[in-house]
C-alpha cells in the first residue's frame, strides 16, 4: 500500500508548481532585497509581487499591509507582543480565545509576567468561543484580543464577524490567527472586519520558513525583532526571498483553486467521518458543520494518541494526535481540555487533515487501518481491561 499522508495541518507538501516558480531565488537570483544594485532590484521586485499576491488572497485595502515574517509563530508574536507594547499607554490587558494556538498564548503569558492583565475566554464543547464571555472581558484597558478564524485540532470555525463586532464597538483591535483556516476558507480581511491577520507560508503548500502578518493601515503596533529595518521596520532581518515568492504563489494557486478544492475535499471528509464513527465508542471533536473542509478530528475511549498515530504509521498512513507543535509535552491537549474532555479522554485523539493528494480511495484503507489500531491498542489497554470487567 502506497502512502497516505494525513497530516497536512502540520505540514503540507510543497506544491510542485510553487517550487518551479520559486526555484530561481535558491540560487541564480540571490540577490538580497536591500541591495540597490540590478541583483538586489530583482529580489526586491520579486518580494513585492508577493506581497501583493497575498494582499489579494485576503482582500487587504493595499499590498503595504502585509509583512513577510519566518513564519506564523513570529506573525503571532509580533501582533501579541508588539500591538500590547506599542499601546501600552492606553491599557495593559489582553484578551485570547482558550484555544488559541501556543504562539499566541505563550507571548501572552509573557505579558502577563510582565504586569499585563490577561483574559482567556471559554469555548462550548464543539469549540466555539462562549461571545458574552468575551464581550464581558474587554474594558476600556483592552489593548487585543485574539481569536483564531479555524482551530487546527478540532477544525472549529469561529464566527469572526460576530467576534469582530463585539470587539470593534468597544473601539479595540482584533488579531486574527488564520493559519488552520487560510486556502481553505475564503478570508476578506476588510469584510471581516480583522485588524492583524497571521497566515503560513507551509500551510499554503508553499515553503516552509515563511509566513505574514497583515496590519489593517492605522493600527499601531511596534516590532519585536531589532535590526536593519527591513519590512518597514516590523521585521528586522534580510528576507527569506525564496520562501516569500514561494508563499505568494502559493496564496495564488489557493485563491484560484479553494472553491473547486474544498467541494472536491468535502464528501472525502464526510466519508471518513461516517465510517471511522462507526467504531465502538469513537466520538467527533470539535463543531459537526462549522468545520474546515479538510478536517476530521476523533477521540476513542480507552486508548491514547501517541500510540494510535505510530500504529497508523505502520500501515504508511500518517495521522496527528493534536498539534505537532506540542507534541514534546506528554500533556494533554490545551484545546481538547478547554472543550471539556477528561485529561485520559484527551489523551484518545486522532486528528486527519486531507489534501491535495487525497482521493476518495483512501477512505476504506483508512478506515480499516483505524478500526484495526483501535481493536489492537484496547486489547492491551489497562483501561480498556478496567472497563470489560
Ligand atoms: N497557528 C496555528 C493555528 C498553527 O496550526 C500553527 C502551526 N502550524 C502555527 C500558528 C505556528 O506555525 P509555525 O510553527 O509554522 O510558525
Amino acid at each position: 500500500m502506497s502512502k497516505i499522508y494525513l497530516d497536512h495541518a502540520s505540514s503540507m507538501p510543497m506544491d510542485a508548481r510553487v517550487f518551479e516558480f520559486a526555484k530561481p531565488y535558491l540560487m541564480a537570483s540571490h540577490g538580497n532585497p536591500s541591495s540597490l544594485h540590478s541583483v538586489g532590484l530583482q529580489a526586491k521586485q520579486a518580494v513585492e509581487e508577493s506581497r501583493s499576491k497575498i494582499s489579494e488572497f485576503i482582500h487587504a485595502e493595499n499590498e503595504s499591509t502585509i509583512i513577510f515574517t519566518g513564519g506564523a509563530t513570529e506573525a503571532n508574536n509580533l501582533a501579541v507582543k508588539g500591538a500590547a507594547l506599542r499601546n501600552i499607554t492606553a491599557g495593559k490587558a489582553v484578551v485570547a480565545s482558550v484555544i488559541e494556538h501556543m504562539s499566541v498564548l505563550n507571548p501572552m503569558k509573557e505579558l502577563q509576567k510582565n504586569g499585563f492583565s490577561v483574559t482567556f475566554i471559554p469555548v462550548d464543547s464543539t469549540g466555539i468561543v462562549d461571545l458574552k464571555k468575551l464581550e464581558g472581558a474587554l474594558t476600556k484597558n483592552t489593548v487585543l484580543t485574539t481569536v483564531m478564524y479555524a482551530n487546527n485540532e478540532i477544525g472549529t470555525i469561529e464566527p469572526i464577524r460576530e467576534i469582530s463586532k463585539i470587539v470593534h464597538e468597544k473601539g479595540l483591535y482584533l488579531h486574527v490567527d488564520a493559519v488552520a483556516a487560510a486556502g481553505r476558507i475564503p478570508i476578506d480581511v476588510q469584510k471581516d472586519g480583522i485588524d492583524l491577520l497571521t497566515l503560513s507560508s507551509n500551510d499554503l503548500y508553499g515553503p516552509q520558513g515563511a509566513g505574514a502578518l497583515y496590519i489593517k493601515p492605522g493600527v499601531k503596533i511596534q516590532s519585536v525583532l531589532l535590526g536593519g529595518g527591513q519590512e518597514r521596520g516590523l521585521r528586522s532581518g534580510t528576507e527569506n526571498v525564496f520562501g516569500i515568492v514561494g508563499m505568494g504563489e502559493a496564496a495564488h494557486i489557493a485563491q484560484k483553486e479553494m472553491n473547486r478544492e474544498s467541494s472536491r475535499l468535502l464528501p472525502i471528509r464526510d466519508r471518513l467521518i461516517t465510517e471511522i464513527l462507526k467504531i465502538d465508542q469513537s466520538y467527533l471533536t470539535g463543531h459537526p458543520l462549522q468545520r474546515l473542509p479538510h478536517h476530521a478530528s476523533f477521540r476513542f475511549s480507552y486508548i491514547e494518541g501517541e500510540s494510535i498515530l505510530l500504529n497508523m504509521d505502520m500501515y504508511d498512513i500518517q495521522v496527528s494526535t493534536g498539534s505537532a507543535c506540542s507534541s514534546k509535552t506528554l500533556e494533554p491537549s490545551h484545546v481538547l481540555l478547554a472543550i471539556g474532555l477528561k485529561h485520559e479522554e484527551a489523551h484518545g485523539s486522532m486528528v486527519l487533515t486531507i489534501g491535495r493528494s487525497t482521493t476518495m480511495d483512501d477512505v476504506e484503507p483508512v478506515s480499516k487501518a483505524s478500526n484495526e489500531t483501535v481493536q489492537r491498542l484496547r486489547k492491551m489497554s489497562p483501561m480498556s481491561q478496567e472497563w470489560r470487567k
